[in-house]
């Protein structure tokens, strides 16, 4: 069963930027499903048309065969969680703090045991009373990832999750998403630049370059596609500087 279905998504920007052209495809229910691709690939746009954030150019988007519109939004909204490649937290404010901030907002009750959970799980326990702005790259990345599922969605979209983390960090995130993916009833989006960690996590993957989908299959599946071993060479845009694959 799907619980996300887009159908021919185009999206381009105000400034003329044709950032999605053309992108259909199915999310199963309970799967982890990567998206894979350089910077400037569509991954972020893609995600934000599928949480309502962004209304697309053309296309349809189902989530829970309910069409998304502006009615369907707030009903829909309240069972998926985002974290954005973008921190949310307030620097200023401990660990603790802005997990309750966030809990309250999304309308938790008893939320210090779902933070307690969250906080083991993501290993920030130990972390707790310390002011945001002080924690490592690794750490504000969990913290960031933690505060887009206190309301327990079955629908959780993770920006690049592995951002700013270092190989021993990126072990730790595996581990922690992994016991997320079997432990809770959720279905997980995650995009990603880096080869590894799709492969690693996704039980599904889809490879997205200029705004469209090149390939889609289980990570064995698409290695056997291209090669398994082989480098996948993506031409990027001359301002990126990033290696993708
Ligand atoms: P990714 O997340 O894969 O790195 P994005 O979805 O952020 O890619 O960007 C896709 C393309 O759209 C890029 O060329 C990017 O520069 C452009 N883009 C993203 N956001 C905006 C925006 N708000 N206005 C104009 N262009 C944008
Ligand atoms: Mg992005």
């Amino acid at each position: 069963m799907n619980i996300v279905k887009l159908l021919d998504i185009h999206h381009t920007y105000p400034n003329g930027v044709q950032a999605l052209k053309g992108v259909s495809l199915e999310i199963k229910k309970g799967e982890v499903f990567g998206l894979l691709g350089p910077n400037g690939a569509g991954k972020s746009t893609l995600i934000n048309i599928i949480l309502g954030l962004l209304r697309p150019t053309r296309g349809t988007i189902y989530i829970k065969n309910t069409e998304l519109t502006n009615s369907t939004f707030n009903i829909l909204k309240k069972d998926i969680g985002y974290a954005p490649q973008e921190y949310v937290f307030y620097d200023h404010l401990t660990v603790l703090e802005n997990a309750k901030l966030f809990a309250v907002a999304y309308g938790v009750k008893d939320y210090m045991d779902r933070i307690k959970e969250l906080f083991d799980l993501f290993q920030l326990h130990e972390f707790r009373n310390q002011r945001a702005k002080n924690l490592s790259g690794g750490q504000k990345r969990r913290l960031n990832l933690v505060l887009g599922m206190l309301h327990s969605p079955s629908l959780l979209f993770l920006d690049e999750p592995s951002a700013g983390m270092d190989p021993q960090n990126r072990h730790l995130l595996w581990e922690s998403i992994e016991k997320l993916a079997r432990t809770e009833n959720v279905t997980i989006v995650l995009t990603t630049h880096l080869m590894e960690v799709a492969d690693r996590l996704s039980n599904r993957l889809a490879i997205i370059d200029h705004g469209k989908i090149l390939a889609i299959g289980t990570p064995t599946e698409i290695k056997r596609k291209f090669g398994e071993g082989e480098v996948i060479e993506i031409q990027l845009a001359s301002d990126v500087k990033e290696q993708a694959f």
